[in-house]
């Protein structure tokens, strides 16, 4: 299916890298525009998502990345890296941007500082049983769903922790922290179903 890309600016790239390989996949790291035309599909890791913001304008890939998203590009974002995919994010630090592309809006750091982070099994319908193990670090909530998005997990109080809008995926948690590769797999068949042809550069 051609390179996977991993978004290699700051956050847990390794362990999207490891799953990732482990079912197939041929991994490159993003850090240029160059690597950004030479994928097929995307993972945004977890990590700090303003930081992640900062470092991808910095290194001229937020715009190519918008672009590709706008193309059609398959993504999933983790976390941090479903903040950067949210149309409109809540409680950002003054300034912050987001890729967007998901009809969303997402609170950053929504569970407080009483469970910064904490875990859970979580059903998620799309991917069937066992339950996910879902480890929540410091997470987003996701608030407003758009028309168009679809929720796939919720948790038991109805708190909507992962999203999907055609092909782009997203979760507060970070399956890449566990051995359970049930979500990069759905991310993959995307992959491998789209249409996407990648954007000629100008
Ligand atoms: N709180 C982080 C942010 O705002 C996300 C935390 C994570 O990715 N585990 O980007």
């Amino acid at each position: 299916s051609g390179p996977i890309g991993v978004l290699a600016l700051q956050g847990d790239v390794r362990e999207h890298r490891s799953i990732l390989e482990r079912l197939g996949a041929e991994v490159r790291l993003v850090r240029s525009p160059d690597d950004v035309a030479a994928i097929n599909g995307l993972v945004i890791p977890g990590g700090e998502s303003s930081v992640i913001d900062k470092l991808a304008r910095v290194f001229g890939v937020r715009e190519p990345l918008r672009t590709a998203i706008g193309a059609g590009l398959p993504v999933y974002g983790t976390c941090a890296g479903l903040i950067l995919l949210a149309d409109e994010v809540l409680d950002g630090i003054v300034g912050q941007v987001s890729f967007g592309g998901l009809d969303v809006s997402v609170r950053r750091n929504a569970f407080g500082s009483q469970a910064d982070s904490f875990e859970t099994e979580l059903m998620v319908p799309v991917i069937g049983a066992p339950p996910m193990h879902a480890v929540f670090i410091r997470a987003p909530v996701v608030e407003r769903v758009g028309p168009g998005v679809e929720t796939i997990a919720m948790l038991s109080d109805g708190r909507v922790v992962a999203v999907r809008q055609g092909n782009i995926l997203g979760s507060s948690f970070h399956p890449e922290m566990t051995n359970d590769g049930r979500f990069h797999r759905l991310f993959l068949d995307n992959v491998d179903r789209s249409q996407y042809q990648g954007t000629v550069a100008g």
